[in-house]
């Protein structure tokens, strides 16, 4: 199973970041600062983590025809991804407008575009035993459904990271072998409050979920992984980080290198220690598929 395949389904936004002093007031227009241009979207930046971290990994997406898709496209294949499967459709491509005011606060405004066209044919990739399948609830939840029923028939195993959280469908939820999600997440998909940096409480929701899927791994920011594998709880302290620059990508990050280590073939507490590395240096460099680190980045700091 050492040459498995990374196979993410997921989305690719162009993130359009405007810099200005402060936020506008509804009806208003303020001269800005600055204007950058960074490709992401969920499953571009899992898919980039997981190909830097060793594995071979593709990407299924969609694209607008506009002039972001071309951008889009070039991006993820400049990174060396398999993009065979980033599809072309009419329309916007994925966009996030983002606001930073000089306080640091944000406001981001996204547009699905092209994401919400991800359809069931468009998953129908050729899927091996062992091959790690991985989603998040950016695109349709059809094609997840479609995508993971399909790929467990000839054994891969399949990850599913739910955000932004929405409810999942029953059977949606059966064909996931492991969930990964942060903690406002779990509140959301629990329907509990969680957020009182209590672990008891955190290991509770998660394991309410555990009657549809067995696996429930729970991110916890600077204080690392808590996950419940079956009976066994699991517990990863976060590592001490020299600087925040920016925790964008840093989930991302985690779900690539989780992805990549279960291609590896290695066990799924094991590959816990390394994502949650490997998500430590996301957080200490700014970006978010820029961010994501190589095998040998990740080696140094474990
Ligand atoms: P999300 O970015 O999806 O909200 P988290 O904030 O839980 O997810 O972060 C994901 C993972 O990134 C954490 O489980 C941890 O491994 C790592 N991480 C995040 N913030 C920090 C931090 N300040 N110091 C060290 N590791 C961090």
């Amino acid at each position: 199973m050492g040459n498995a395949k990374v196979i993410v389904a997921g989305s690719i936004n162009m993130d359009v970041v405007v810099r200005a002093a402060r936020h506008p007031r509804p009806g208003e227009t303020l001269l800005g600062q600055s204007v950058q241009f960074f490709a992401g979207g969920k499953g571009a930046n899992q898919a980039i983590a997981a190909h830097r971290l060793g594995a071979r990994a593709t990407l299924i997406a969609r694209v607008g025809d506009d002039s972001f898709g071309g951008s889009l496209r070039a991006f993820v294949s400049q990174e060396g991804l398999d993009t065979q499967r980033v599809l072309a459709t009419g329309g916007a491509s994925g966009t996030a407008l983002i606001t930073v005011a000089d306080s640091g606060e944000n406001t981001i405004v996204v547009v699905p575009g092209a994401n919400g066209a991800l359809s069931p044919v468009d998953v129908e990739v050729d899927i091996e035993p062992g091959d790690v399948l991985v989603s998040q609830c950016e695109i349709p939840a059809q094609a997840i459904e479609y995508f993971f029923v399909r790929g467990k028939r000839p054994g891969a195993l399949t990850l599913l990271n739910a955000a932004p959280a929405r409810p999942l469908a029953p059977a949606l939820a059966a064909a996931v072998d492991i969930l990964v999600v942060n903690e406002s997440e779990l509140a959301t998909l629990a329907g509990t409050a969680v957020g009182a940096r209590d672990t008891g409480t955190v290991i509770a929701a998660a394991r309410s979920l555990q009657s549809a899927i067995g696996n429930v791994v729970v991110t916890l920011g600077e204080r690392g992984v808590v996950a419940c594998l079956g009976p066994v709880v699991k517990t990863v302290p976060g590592r001490r980080v020299e600087a925040v620059a920016d925790t964008t990508g840093a989930g991302d990050g985690f779900v690539g290198a989780l992805a990549a280590r279960l291609a590896a073939g290695e066990p799924l507490a094991q590959a816990l220690v390394f994502a949650n590395a490997a998500a430590s240096i996301c957080v200490e460099r700014p970006g978010a598929a820029a961010s994501m680190p190589t095998m040998a980045e990740v080696l140094a700091v474990l």
